[in-house]
Order: structure tokens, then sequence, then C-alpha cells
């Protein structure tokens, strides 16, 4: 018979796990005690846990990987923005961005290994798709940087606008948000988790019954024929698609969901393009966020002047929009949207 690999337990949702235990004999009460230790207590080795019988130690130790990822660099920006670069088991490597803005800890998460979907201004869309995260790789970022972190600070908020698109990876991303939202488990709020597409229409309605996730939306221009050219998938599914499945999205009451637009020097910036953009959001519960563009080395865009975002900024105000101009963190270690390396910011 041949060897049965180990398992990625942070694959598995309490209700695997309880399913798992049964079946290597154990009592089901017994996958409780192992969503605490690994979520709650952050333990690095089942000797550890002093909870659990001897043998059942063993078990765990020789049948499950109790991580996915291995950190391999933390750096740090002035702005005190930290990326975490962590290798796959395959070797492959992916990148996470921690952005402190007290009390918020946001932990920007990747769901991919580059990204099939070739935005012009996202350096990951030069990277092609190298293939899909695990629920697993997934969970351990946030394992992993909250031991970085340490008892005394907690990561407060997750973001998908790491490198790939998560609706492209939509049955493990949202796997690993039943694992982070557990209370057993990280227990993380769903209101506390926004999800950045770039507009997958099919996909956005699936997430919308699967949880009540926050949604962003990566929209940077209010026409088809200038989004099809930024974004390709625009030419799947255009403006009149995208915003009809924004409006039918599950928004709680009170919510709205954010739309991200990324001011590129002469090309989305124009007045004229933010009335479009008034227009085009006028039935959809929005907020905007305005982000000027980070110049990477090779981009071909620039960053609009002050008065240009400023001036675009006020055509939104002038029609009561909730709008914010959000400066990318930390540029200065290349983990600024877009600018990741390793693999790439959704923006
Ligand atoms: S912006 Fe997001 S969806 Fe577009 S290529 Fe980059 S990672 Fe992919």
């Amino acid at each position: 018979m041949g060897r049965v690999e180990p398992i990625f337990i942070q694959n598995y949702t309490l209700t695997d796990l309880e399913l798992w235990v049964e079946a290597i004999g154990e009592r089901r009460f017994r996958a409780r005690q192992v969503f605490r230790n690994i979520y709650g207590r952050h333990i690095n080795d089942w000797g550890e846990c002093s909870d659990l019988s001897k043998m059942f130690r063993l078990q765990l130790e020789h049948g499950t990987h109790l991580h996915a990822l291995t950190l391999q660099e933390v750096r740090e920006a002035a702005d005190a923005t930290r990326k975490y670069l962590f290798e796959l088991s395959d070797g492959l490597r992916i990148e996470s961005v921690l952005i402190p803005d007290p009390p918020r800890q946001t932990l920007c998460l990747s769901s991919q290994v580059g990204c099939a979907l070739g935005c012009r201004f996202c350096l990951t869309g030069t990277m092609g798709l190298k293939r899909n995260l695990t629920a697993a790789e997934i969970v351990d970022q946030v394992c992993r940087v909250q031991e970085d972190l340490g008892a005394g600070r907690r990561i407060t908020n997750l973001v998908f606008m790491g490198m790939g698109e998560p609706l492209a990876n939509l049955d493990a991303v949202v796997r690993a948000i039943h694992i982070l939202t557990d209370p057993l488990g990280l227990a993380f709020s769903h209101r506390r988790i926004t999800l950045s597409t770039a507009g997958l229409v099919p996909q956005m309605s699936r997430l919308g019954s699967a949880t009540p996730v926050n949604l962003a939306v990566s929209l940077h221009a209010a026409e088809d024929a200038l989004r099809s050219e930024l974004m390709p998938v625009n030419r799947t599914y255009p403006l009149e698609q995208l915003i009809r499945a924004c409006r039918e999205y599950p928004t709680p009451p009170r919510k709205r969901i954010t739309f991200e637009y990324i001011l590129l020097d002469g090309i989305n910036d124009h007045p004229r393009q933010a009335r479009e953009l008034v227009k085009l959001l006028h039935s959809v519960r929005s907020k905007v966020n305005l982000i000027p563009f980070n110049p990477h080395e090779g981009s071909v865009f620039g960053r609009p002047s002050e008065r240009a975002i400023l001036a675009f900024q006020e055509v939104l105000h002038k029609a009561q929009m909730t709008v914010i101009i959000r400066e990318s963190r930390g540029a200065d270690i290349g983990a600024a949207c877009g600018q990741l390396v390793a693999g790439s910011a959704c923006a």
C-alpha cells in the first residue's frame, strides 16, 4: 500500500475536521480542540497541545501539515506597511501586505499565484496565472502574519486585494472565509472582510449567496472602450452587465459597494470622465476610492497632478457621492497597489 500524503489541515472547516477525526478513530469533539489549538493558541507544533492524548498528537504529527506557508522575508516601509514574502510547498512564492492604520490592522491577502486577467496597469498582469491558492494557503497568510505581530497587535480587517483575482478561485476563497470567520477559529466578522474583483460577473452572484462579505469592484474607467483597453475582462463582462450584477449583489442595509478607481495621468482623469462615473454609478449604493497611480519601473502610465486629482474628486462631491482619495501604502518597498513583484496588487 502506498504512503498516505499528509493533509494540509488548514484546508478543513470545522465540519470537515469533525469528519476527519472520526475517520481516524477519535471522538468528534476533538476537532474543536484541534481548531482552538491552531487558530486560538497559534501552536507551531502538535507537541504543544497538552489537551490532546499522546497517541492523537502522533497521528496529527504524521498525518497533517500544520502550516501551508514558509515565511521567507518581511520588509517594512517608512509608513510602517509590512510586506511578507511566503514560499508555498511547491516552491512558488506569494506576498501579503499588512497596512497599519491604528486601531485598524488590515491584511491584504493573495488568492492566486499570478493572475490571468492581464490588467494593463498591474505587474501581475505581466506574469500570467501560475496556479490557484488552496484555502490553507489563504488562511495561513493570516496565521503567519498574526504570529509575526504577536499577542499585542491583532489583525482587524482582511481584504482580498493582493495577488490574483479572488473570484477566479471562488471555491477556495469561500472555504477560507468560512474558516476565518468560524467563532472557534480566527473569528473574523464578515463585516471586516472585503473581496475585490475586476468584474467576473457570474461569480459575483455566487459569492453573494455563499458568504456576506463586503464587495469592492476595480472599475478604473466608466466607458466600455477605455475599460476594455485597461482591463481585458471588460470585453467579456462589459459595464452594463457589471453594474447590473452590483445592483443585484446582496449588499447589507447601510452598506455600500466600494468602487476602486486608479487615476492614470491623461488616461481616465478628465472631469468629463468623472461625470461619466457619476452617471454610471447613480443606481448603485456606492462609495468611490480614488487611487492616484504609483508609477513603477517599466510602467507606461503616470500619476496625475494634484490639481487633476482634486478636480476629479470635486465632480463626484458635487454629485453627492461618497468619495475618498486613497494613497497607496508601502510604495518604497514595492507593496503599493499594483507594485508587488512576487505577486501584484489587485487595485
Ligand atoms: S489588477 Fe487584479 S485582476 Fe487585474 S491583473 Fe492585477 S491582480 Fe489580476
